[in-house]
């Protein structure tokens, strides 16, 4: 493949050469997630498929990787100010585990109605979680005011250079591990995963077909990849918790649309066999949204017979109950939040 990054889009887009130094910036904190092979897995789909398991990096997905590098990357007066975000998942997680780790505050802003045990587990990392009333306040308003009142950094969770490159080491490392691959399935929520992972896949295994897969319910980033330009939804209704965003990010989407072959979309049915398949089969917890990629492969959502296909499990993070009432197909609704 010979696409080309648009130069003149955006003097701030990452490069594989980003990836490269956040690979080294993380590389003593980070897990270098194992690669899982399953021949029932091979002999359903006809293919041999490299699972990159990253529901087993620190704080339960890959996030780590790009908080870790964006809050390394801050100047020192920075970091003594500290950091801010306001996603209220793995994001918020990953950067109050990052924050702790390299000893820079790091304010999460949640709404009062997140699960307790976000909550908790945020806390537990040692972020200080300021709430907000999602119906009544603004929270990018929130933020823009304790940052300008603290200082902060804001690290948002997918639409920064820093976050893609952190992001694109997981392939770097898989295809290092294993090789060329003819194909990738990388799910898709704001997109950070797929650029950073787009620009490793090009550079280190240029024939490989990259996708990216979404819920069906929320295919915002297909309708903007077709369409050409970023198209916004409502919150979607679905499982995948991870990938509810409304639309893709600016600095995303160049990178995507110039390496990415296609976006597809899987249904939650579909996440939820694929949940089942890797606790059965592979004896691994994964998310529903880390669900989305395997879920494209092993129901025929994209054709790979015969290919060498690498596929990112991006998180683990579920709550045990719900794990348990997906696996035994009683009735767990998706919600809008
Ligand atoms: C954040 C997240 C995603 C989506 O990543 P983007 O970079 O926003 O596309 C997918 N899966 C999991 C488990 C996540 O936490």
């Amino acid at each position: 493949m010979s696409a080309q990054i648009p130069s003149h889009s955006s003097p701030t887009l990452p490069t594989y050469d980003d990836v490269i130094t956040a690979a080294w910036r993380i590389a003593d904190v980070a897990h270098r997630t194992p690669v899982f092979t399953s021949r029932t897995a091979d002999e359903r789909t006809g293919a041999r498929l490299f699972f990159k398991a990253e529901n087993l990096q620190r704080s339960g997905a890959f996030k780590f990787r790009g908080a870790y590098n964006a809050i390394a990357r801050l100047t020192e007066d920075a970091r003594r100010r500290g950091v801010v975000t306001f996603s209220s998942g793995n994001h918020a997680q990953a950067i109050a585990y990052a924050g702790r780790l390299q000893n820079v505050p790091a304010v999460i802003i949640m709404p009062k109605d997140a699960p307790a045990m976000k909550m908790a587990a945020t806390q537990g990392y040692g972020g200080e979680v300021v709430l907000y009333d999602r119906y009544t306040e603004d929270r990018e308003e929130i933020c823009r005011r304790l940052s300008a009142e603290r200082g902060l950094t804001l690290i948002p969770p997918y639409d920064h250079e820093d976050v893609i490159a952190g992001q694109g080491t997981a392939v770097k490392e898989l295809i290092e591990e294993v090789g060329p691959l003819d194909m990738l399935l990388v799910c898709v929520g704001g997109g950070g995963l797929l650029a950073g992972s787009a620009l490793s896949a090009q550079a280190l295994s240029p024939a490989c077909r990259i996708y990216g897969v979404e819920p069906e319910a929320g295919n915002d980033a297909q309708q903007s990849f077709r369409s050409g330009s970023i198209v916004r939804i409502p919150v979607p209704v679905t499982i995948a918790d991870g990938a509810q965003t409304t639309y893709i990010g600016q600095k995303t989407f160049p990178i995507i649309r110039a390496l990415v072959s296609d976006m597809v979309t899987v249904s939650d049915d579909m996440l939820v066999d694929t949940m089942r398949f890797f606790a059965e089969r592979m004896k691994i917890v994964v998310e529903p949204t880390g669900c989305l990629a395997a879920a494209a492969a092993l129901h025929g959502v994209v054709a790979c017979q015969g290919k060498r296909v690498g596929i990112i499990i991006s998180g683990g993070n579920v709550d045990p109950k719900a794990f348990a009432g997906f696996l035994a197909g009683t009735a767990i609704r998706a919600s809008a939040s």
